[in-house]
């Protein structure tokens, strides 16, 4: 690709979040698996050098006026010829269109991968992106950048999307790949990332899942690496970068229980419990106390938990596949074992039209509040229902015309933390603030002294009840402290905002609209 026979360079880019969210903290420490291992695979091709810029984490980078890594500093710094953006966010699509139309400016190649582009390719390469990949970014990656290199076309290679010279956008589906033995994939090298601290390391085996929630947009058959693959990956890690902390970031980890339970195992046996795993399980898998104790052996201490909701008829609605009536139980078990619980919900799940029984939002919010009590959750997160582009929700929501449009409601709101669509069972008003209060009430300012109370009560509570006891209680509060203080942050910039003013105002201009 360039004349003077040197490498050339492929930079890969994790978009911004819009605005400071409940992950913005924890982004800071980590960074996104699936683009590493898209970098990873890439750096192995002949010719090519490859960084990762992930601007959620990125100390010490040339920044711009908004305090965002500054590209135009970092292209003359480093001229990269291909650049390649992670779009498995919806909400931060605005970020990657406006990176995209710089390099394209500058001559650069632009790639998308990701979710978003993958269900809606023909938005991306309107504004500025050259090539969308779809199916394993690892494999079109390298055929990409192969032929990029070469000077040869790539409209006939599979996996990818682009507009012809109509104009129009053509689809190469993505099954006309070879499907890759995900065993034979590389370790993620955490190496190419620029400018990144990395204290909790990503891994993972699983992709695909064989649930079908009508409001996740993972698809695709599941199938998976071997419980050994992940060990070796971890031993890699903790030998190549002394890591300690772990993000296994399988969205069930279970789908693959044998592997899952030789990986727990063997960890045990190499390193007891001196490694610390934060999980995602099923609730249900609360049932299953060998791998529950593996995973306590191996030094599991979070499990991130798709709760979604308290009540069943929502439940129902959702296809989660359980009730209301087993929740309390199974957390309980989690409980038992050690775990600390972190909660997933979703407020204001829409009904299904053919549902017999919904509840108002008074009544919803006096179950959520009652179920949270009683199961004694460490972390929740109760955020709106997202209608996440791909999903039958989507679908469902825009049949029966109950979407906002891009104009009113960007991709950037699509983070949950706002209403993305119009409730017929509650106001747009309890869709959008109940879910704060819920958290605030959850998060709540007295925890601060509840720090500094334990904190003096240690030696006593420590004698009666123990360290674990006592320790859990302590870190819990300080959680609840730090969520209290983001929260209030997050007030703050809403209320100036005037979010639910102006959507409410559009939405009476458009009802009058349809009235007259
Ligand atoms: S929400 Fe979890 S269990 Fe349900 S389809 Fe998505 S990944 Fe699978």
């Amino acid at each position: 690709m360039r004349e003077d026979n040197k490498c050339s360079l492929f930079r890969l880019i994790i978009p911004a979040f819009p605005e400071v969210n409940i992950f913005t903290r924890v982004a800071k420490k980590t960074t996104a698996l699936g683009p590493i291992m898209v970098a990873t695979a890439a750096s192995k091709l002949w010719g090519w050098r490859v960084e990762v810029i992930d601007e959620n984490n990125c100390k010490g980078a040339p920044l711009d006026e908004k305090g965002l890594p500054d590209h135009s500093v970092l292209q003359s710094q480093r001229p990269a010829e291909v650049v390649g953006f992670y779009c498995g966010l919806s909400s931060t699509m605005s970020r990657v269109w406006k990176l995209a139309q710089f390099y394209q400016s500058m001559g650069a190649t632009t790639i998308a991968g990701g979710w978003h582009p993958h269900y809606a390719p023909e938005e991306s390469l309107e504004k500025g992106i050259d090539i969308v990949v779809h199916g394993d970014g690892e494999i079109v990656i390298g055929q990409v950048l192969t032929h990029l290199a070469e000077g040869k076309a790539t409209e006939h290679l599979a996996g990818i999307s682009f507009l012809d010279s109509q104009g129009t956008c053509k689809t190469n589906p993505a099954e006309l790949l070879e499907e890759v033995d995900l065993n034979t994939l590389p370790y993620p090298d955490f190496g190419l990332i620029r400018f990144a601290k990395i204290k909790i390391f990503p891994i993972g085996r699983i992709r695909g899942c064989s649930r079908k929630c009508e409001f996740c947009s993972v698809k695709g058959k599941p199938r998976w690496a071997s419980g050994q693959f992940l060990f070796d990956q971890v031993q890699w890690l903790v030998e190549t970068r002394n890591a300690r902390e772990f993000f296994i970031v399988d969205d069930r980890l279970e789908e693959d229980r044998k592997g899952a339970l030789f990986f727990f195992e063997k960890i045990a046996q190499a390193y007891g419990n001196s490694l610390s795993f934060t999980v995602q399980a099923r609730l249900e898998t609360a049932e299953d106390h060998q791998l529950l104790a593996a995973m306590n052996k191996a030094g599991v201490q979070v499990v991130c938990i798709g709760y979604e909701s308290p009540i069943d008829e929502e439940l129902k609605a959702m296809r989660k596949g359980y009730s209301y009536r087993d929740m309390l139980k199974w957390t309980k078990i989690y409980h038992q074992f050690g775990f600390l619980i972190h909660a997933m919900f979703i407020w204001g799940y829409p009904a299904q039209q053919a549902s017999v029984l919904w509840l108002n939002a008074k009544e919803r919010t006096k179950r959520f509040k009652k179920f949270i009590r009683q199961a004694q959750l460490d972390t929740v997160q109760i955020l709106r229902a997202i209608p996440i582009i791909g999903t039958e929700l989507r679908s469902r929501l825009a049949k029966e015309n109950r979407l906002f449009s891009l104009e009113v409601l960007p991709w950037e709101k699509y983070d949950g933390n706002y209403a993305c669509f119009q409730p017929d069972d509650m106001s747009l008003r309890e869709l959008q603030e109940i879910p704060t209060k819920l958290m605030k009430k959850f998060y709540d300012p007295m925890s601060f002294f509840r720090i500094a109370l334990r904190a003096v009560a240690f030696p006593i509570d420590y004698l009666l009840r123990g360290w674990d006891t006592w320790h859990r209680g302590w870190r819990n509060d300080l959680k609840k402290y730090g969520g209290h203080l983001f929260i209030k942050g997050w007030l703050k910039r809403y209320h100036r905002d005037n979010f639910l003013e102006e959507l409410e105002k559009m939405h009476t201009f458009r009802d009058q609209a349809k009235d007259q």
